[in-house]
């Protein structure tokens, strides 16, 4: 075989293996009364196959806006979004999303609205009980399996939410915000739990946060947003320490949230 050859299997296999989203030249405007607001101009990021990747960056800067567009719900102006080697044009199921407003039916109890998307894909109610008796108990939530939304506190939906879209075994996981409505405690909690979920599944997510110590404590990949449009990402930083063991609490952790901070005040936030 020629080196030409063996050089374009490995570039493949690196795609197969490694590259599960990339932007490739991606460029969005919304239409706004007369003109039109250019959110994305000839975008370009890659983002590998486990990889937790956290979106900080002032509020404005686009960051739901790209959760759209790899979501499928948005469509780019030019340009493409590709996710496992296809390009996304609309909703893909393997793809889960969570917003910051839980998204559940009011009128359907914690057991019902966990099993709504397993229901819609058809699968049979005893497989359903299962799957939904299996993931409450992982969160925490078999006592309240009968109670409805509004009986529930905000960190119980938060779960909720997070369980409907984890039984559904996603292969990337979209959050925008998901967990800043919630107290401090509650959200430190729900932070360990997701951390926890992420290792353990090696789900590669994208999470969008304002927050700077959400964003250390569960980005692998931390990537800085400039506070002025078209989107400009201002620092791509690794974070190889996170899920260590009281990483919380670590010198790592706070210098890299000084940095953080520097960054993002220094794009004027
Ligand atoms: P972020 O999530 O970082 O706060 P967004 O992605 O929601 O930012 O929005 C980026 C920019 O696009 C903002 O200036 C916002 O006002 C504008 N925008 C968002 N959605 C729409 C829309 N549907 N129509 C027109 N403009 C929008
Ligand atoms: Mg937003």
């Amino acid at each position: 075989m020629s080196n030409t050859e063996e050089s374009s299997l490995d570039s493949k296999k690196e795609l197969d293996d490694y590259n599960m989203i990339e932007f490739s030249d991606c460029s969005l405007y919304y239409h706004q009364e007369n003109t039109k607001l250019l959110v994305y101009d000839k975008f370009n990021l890659s983002i590998n196959k486990g990889e937790s990747v956290v979106l900080i960056g002032p509020s404005g800067c686009g960051k739901s806006t790209l959760l759209y567009l790899l979501a499928g719900l948005l469509k780019p102006s030019a340009g493409q979004v590709i996710v496992q080697g296809q390009k996304i044009d609309k909703p893909r199921q393997s793809t889960g999303f969570i917003l910051q407003d839980y998204g559940l039916f009011p009128w359907l109890n914690v057991v019902d609205n966990i099993g709504l998307g397993l229901k819609i894909r058809g699968i049979h109610k005893k497989d359903r009980e299962s799957v939904i008796n299996k993931i409450l108990e992982e969160m925490g939530l078999t006592s309240f399996a009968r109670h409805y939304p509004g009986q529930l506190s905000g960190g119980q939906r938060q779960r909720v939410a997070l369980a409907r879209v984890l039984t559904l075994k996603p292969d990337l996981l979209l959050m925008d915000e998901p967990l800043s409505s919630l107290d401090a405690l509650t959200r430190e909690r729900l932070q360990n739990l997701l951390l926890e979920i992420q290792q353990r599944e090696q789900l590669t997510t994208v999470l969008v946060t304002h927050d700077i110590e959400e964003a250390i404590f569960l980005g692998s990949r931390i990537i800085v947003l400039a506070g002025e449009l078209p989107t400009r990402i201002i620092a791509d930083l690794s974070n190889p320490m996170v899920g260590t063991e009281n990483f919380r609490t670590t010198d790592n952790f706070f210098k890299l949230g000084v940095k953080v901070r520097g960054l993002l005040e220094g794009g004027r936030i």
